[in-house]
């Protein structure tokens, strides 16, 4: 199991390391992200079926989407693995965003663009070597059957969620802004296959979704929403809608102007922030 956990993190540190995908196509030809962060999770951690029952009946369990991928094979949890990784963003890109405070640097939209094609090809690279060892594999949120929805207490949500999945294989855990603060900080994107494949799972470094947030550990902080051009943090945490209204009429409409691109990035609440680069330490 140990080899396989090892096998997998190579296949991911060697595409992100190695592949032209890993580009944020602008003159120098950039790097979109840095080297990657790996975790393990079983599919019957008992965290998947909570997610569906507090998000909505329409979030997938590792179980689920394997059986409407491979429908008729039976397939039990305890031997499916949740394979999750972070991609951080280069100090480049968090650098310009950092200085920014309406709109996001165009490396930051670059990297929610074209980084995110890396992500996705990532992702179909790490399922065709399943594949090629007879493994089965899916990518959720490249499903077709992948789609958002409206959950009732949380709004627009989807049927998978890569930062979910990141937290529960060890990966970090979520602060005031809804953003996953990992060991590389919370300046990154994340994402999964889940494979009929037992490996050992990553130890959770923490014993609340909310640790590593200094908000929530009496500091205070709320820097990411003092960052916000929107207002769409506060106290009561990340107000989805107001964000979705930002990146969708002011920061893809500002991208294609003046890049060629409708990229929906923002990360303003991810840059400038204790949380940018690491774990915040108190007082930072
Ligand atoms: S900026 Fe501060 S309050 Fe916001 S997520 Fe980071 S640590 Fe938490
Ligand atoms: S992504 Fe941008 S608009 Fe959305 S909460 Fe963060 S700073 Fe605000």
């Amino acid at each position: 199991m140990r080899s396989d956990a090892s096998w997998l993190e190579n296949i991911i540190t060697e595409f992100i390391a190695s592949s032209p995908e890993n580009s944020l196509r602008n003159e120098e030809n950039e790097r979109a992200w840095d080297q990657p962060l790996v975790g393990f999770s079983r599919g019957d951690d008992p965290l998947y079926p909570f997610f569906k029952e507090d998000i909505g009946p329409f979030y997938w369990t590792p179980e689920e989407i394997m059986s409407l991928t491979f429908p008729g094979v039976a397939l039990a949890p305890g031997r499916l693995t949740v394979i999750s990784w972070v991609l951080p963003h280069t100090a480049a890109t968090r650098s310009d965003n950092a200085a920014q405070k309406d709109l996001p640097a165009e490396r930051w939209s670059r990297a929610r663009n074209f980084g995110e094609d890396c992500n996705h090809a990532l992702a179909r690279h790490v399922v065709s070597l399943l594949a090629a060892r007879g493994i089965m594999a899916v990518a959720p949120t490249l499903s077709p059957l992948w789609a958002w929805q409206e959950a009732e207490k949380y709004g627009f949500a989807s049927n998978w969620s890569e930062r979910h999945a990141a937290y529960v294989s060890g990966l970090g855990t979520f602060g005031l802004c809804d953003g996953l603060i990992t060991r590389r900080g919370k300046a990154m994107r994340c994402g999964s296959v889940v494979a009929a494949l037992a490996v050992e799972p990553t130890p959770r470094p923490y014993t609340s979704c909310r640790q590593y947030c200094l908000f929530y550990s009496g500091e205070k902080c709320r820097k990411c929403a003092a960052r916000c051009p929107v207002g769409a943090v506060t106290d009561d945490g990340h107000d989805k809608e107001k964000c979705r209204r930002y990146l969708f009429e002011t920061a893809a409409p500002n991208a294609e102007a003046r890049y060629g691109f409708a990229s929906y990035g923002c990360g303003l609440c991810q840059t400038g922030v204790p949380c940018e680069a690491g774990i915040p330490a108190p007082g930072d």
